[in-house]
């Protein structure tokens, strides 16, 4: 089964990617780890991304849709995948499309704004050992301090507030028309994120049958 994973950064779709990828046995295929293996591998596709990141540039579409290819034609991939993080946008959907690429379902994790920007403002690590915890639902024995090694935790620039809302209004204007996009065809399937991780896996599953 091929599939596409939306949803807001904080909204946990990482997490269903993985517990999708266990349960099929099919690769997760996040764009910033593919971006990261083809530059240490030096493809093709790897080399221009190195170009654009070491002039200080973002890496462009087209790169990043061919790095996309390259990565899933690998014989992993014949079973089917999971796309986390791509697209983001309606032109990336678009390329994807042109590029021949079969989806059969796009499910879209929903979690309400004001959840996603207090479950990440909560959230702090630890740099030394990367540890996570968060104050409210994974709280370090004492405030602070990392449990594992003593470290002073820090909270990262990603999860401050102001960020936070960055990112989201990011999402709503670039990455949430694609629900109209997938839903005209057909194949989008609404998830509603829950307060435990295991319940929202167990309606990720569903989706994938029904
Ligand atoms: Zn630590």
């Amino acid at each position: 089964m091929n599939l596409i994973l939306l949803g807001a950064p904080g909204a946990g779709k990482g997490t269903q990617a993985e517990k999708i990828c266990e349960k099929l046995s099919i690769p997760a295929i996040s764009t910033g780890n593919i971006l990261r293996e083809a530059i240490a591998n030096g493809t093709e596709m790897g080399l221009k991304a190195k170009s654009f990141i070491d002039a200080g540039k973002l890496v462009p579409d087209e790169v990043v849709i061919g790095i996309i290819n390259e990565r899933l034609n690998k014989d992993d991939c014949r079973n089917g995948f999971i796309l986390d993080g791509f697209p983001r946008t309606i032109p990336q959907a678009e390329a994807l499309d042109e590029m021949g690429v079969q989806i059969d379902r796009v499910i879209d994790i929903e979690v309400p704004d004001e959840k996603i920007a207090s479950r990440l403002s909560g959230r702090r690590v630890c740099l030394k050992c990367g540890a996570t915890y968060h104050t409210e639902f994974k709280a370090p024995v004492t405030e602070g301090i990392c449990d594992v090694c003593g470290e002073k935790l820090v909270q990262r620039k990603d999860d401050m507030p102001e960020t936070v809302l960055d990112r989201l209004n990011t999402y709503h204007e670039q990455t949430e028309p694609l629900k109209d996009y997938y839903e005209k065809k057909g194949i989008l399937h609404i998830v509603e994120g829950q307060e435990k991780v295991e319940d929202t896996t167990a309606l990720t599953f569903k989706a994938l049958e029904d």
